[in-house]
């Protein structure tokens, strides 16, 4: 699956990081920075990240 997130509504404050800290991650400027390609098994942690999502930035497509 490919995960994108919408930089013009993310703030980085990284709520996403918490569920799916292999896939989410602030970067040293404190922006985020995640995979775009993420394995099937790790579907149920991107869920989460973007329930968790108070800006609703992160789409999972496929
Ligand atoms: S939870 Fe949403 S707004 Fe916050 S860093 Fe993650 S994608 Fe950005």
């Amino acid at each position: 699956m490919k995960v994108h997130v919408d930089m013009n509504l993310c703030q980085s404050h990284g709520e996403c990081v918490f569920p799916a800290p292999d896939v989410f991650e602030l970067g040293d400027d404190d922006v985020l920075v995640w995979k775009e390609e993420v394995d099937e098994s790790r579907r149920e942690a991107v869920q989460a990240a973007a329930d968790a999502c108070p800006m609703m930035a992160i789409r999972i497509e496929g």
